[in-house]
Formats: structure tokens, C-alpha cells, sequence
């Protein structure tokens, strides 16, 4: 067996350690002998999304996000959308799961389109959400906790068929005030929680791996892996966010 990740925009969405996603991935792929490679897709080359069983996106702040727009509007945004219509797993973080709305309308009131795979939209804001936070996942995503560390003035709001990630339960969230955190559609997994994301939160790392083998190869067991370490560190966070 082996899974074929996708990191999009490597060049300008990376912010907070979200690469340690990718790493966290491959690794937990090896440990258990599964085969891994990562393809970079940055600004400007082909994308080709049918190769790939796993496309990762990161976060990026407002200018970034606004540097990609011309490279994203040339075809990979229709790309995108039949990727996910088609039931290929993402994981977006932030400014990457942003991108997967209709819109993000800046603070200073400058619009950047994006691709509409989900149905939601951010408004920039005068807040600043920062800070370490936790999330439950909705059962469909697991039902896991989840620890992150979030940072966006971006407020982001769901449309009424769009499911959460789960819900807040210190933080703020999709927009700090309706209690919801990131989406989930399909098998696509959007949230705010950068940090990264995947260490801290092996259960949900695994979601993410058996989602993308379950759906190449019909059907996957993930042998457990030693995860004393990384639930140390999940659950001291946990704790600090009491
Ligand atoms: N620019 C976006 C915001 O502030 C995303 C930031 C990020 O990816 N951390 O809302």
C-alpha cells in the first residue's frame, strides 16, 4: 500500500509549522509500513490532482492568499472543486481551508474569489483570534478532541448545509461567535488549527490516512502505534485549556 500527498502551495501557505503535518503523515505511515511520497505543488506547475490520494493545504496570511489568486484562477480552481466533488481527502488549514470557500473579504475591504468547493464565505475583522484552543470533532470527523493553536482575524460562516468540524470548546473558532470550528464535506477536513495540527492529535491523524487508503484501496486497517508521547503532549495541553 502505498498514499500519493499532494502539498499545494508550499510556497506561500506554510505558516506555523503546518508542514510538520506532512512529516507527521509520512511518518506514521513508515512506522506501520505503508509507502509514502509527497509531491510539492507550488505556484506554476501542473497540478494533476487525479495522481494523488491526499492533497494537503496550509495557512498563509491575507497577502499570500491574495499572490496566489491569478495561479489559482488559471484552471486549478475548477481542478479543486471536481477533486473534492469526486471524494478525494483534504486537510486545509487556516488560510488553505479558507481558500476552499467562495470568498474571503479582507479587513480593508478587498475581495479575493477563491473556489466555492465549500459552502462558506470569511469576512476579515478588527480581532485578532489567537491563541492555543481546543475543539470536539463531530462524530462523523471521529468525535475526537482536538488541541491546536489558531491565529486569523478572518471570521468564517457556514452555510446551513455545511457540516463543522466540530465544535469550540476554548477559542474561537470559526468566527468566535456561533460555537462552530472548521468544516467537513465530503472528505474534505477544513479547520483553523495550525501548530501543527497532526502531532498532537494522532486519532485525527489517522482519520485523515484511513479515509484516504479506505478510499484507493476499499478497505484498511491501521496497525496502533506506540502514541505515549504525542497523547502526552495532547493531554497536557487539554489540561492547561481546563
Ligand atoms: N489571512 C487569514 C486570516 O487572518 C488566514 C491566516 C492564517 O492562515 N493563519 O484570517
Amino acid at each position: 500500500m502505498e498514499l500519493k500527498i499532494c502539498h499545494l502551495y508550499p510556497d506561500v501557505l506554510n505558516l506555523y509549522g503546518d508542514t510538520g503535518n506532512i512529516l507527521c503523515m509520512s511518518r506514521r505511515l513508515q512506522w506501520r509500513g505503508i509507502g509514502v511520497s509527497v509531491t510539492n505543488a507550488p505556484i506554476g506547475s501542473p497540478l494533476g490532482l487525479s495522481q494523488y490520494d491526499l492533497v494537503f493545504i496550509g495557512g498563509g496570511q491575507d497577502f499570500e492568499q491574495q499572490v496566489l489568486l491569478d495561479d489559482l484562477h488559471r484552471g486549478r480552481d475548477k481542478e479543486i472543486l471536481a477533486a473534492v466533488e469526486d471524494g478525494l481527502p483534504f486537510l486545509t488549514i487556516c488560510g488553505g481551508y479558507q481558500m476552499l470557500g467562495a470568498y474571503y473579504e479582507t479587513h480593508t475591504g478587498e475581495r479575493c474569489d477563491f473556489i466555492g468547493a465549500l459552502d462558506l464565505y470569511t469576512k476579515g475583522s478588527d480581532t485578532r483570534m489567537i491563541g492555543n484552543y481546543k475543539f470536539q470533532c463531530s462524530e462523523s470527523a471521529g468525535g475526537s478532541v482536538i488541541v491546536g493553536f489558531e491565529n486569523h482575524s478572518g471570521k468564517t460562516y457556514l452555510g446551513p448545509s455545511l457540516e463543522p468540524l466540530g465544535h469550540v470548546l476554548k477559542g474561537f473558532g470559526n468566527n468566535g461567535e456561533d460555537g462552530t470550528e472548521g468544516a467537513h464535506y465530503k472528505n474534505v477536513f477544513g479547520t483553523y488549527s495550525h501548530g501543527p495540527l497532526l502531532p498532537k492529535n494522532p486519532a485525527f491523524c489517522d482519520l485523515l490516512l484511513k479515509t484516504a487508503l479506505e478510499r484507493k484501496y476499499g478497505k484498511a486497517e491501521l496497525a496502533p502505534l506506540d502514541d505515549a508521547a504525542e497523547l502526552a503532549a495532547h493531554d497536557e495541553m487539554c489540561k492547561k485549556l481546563e
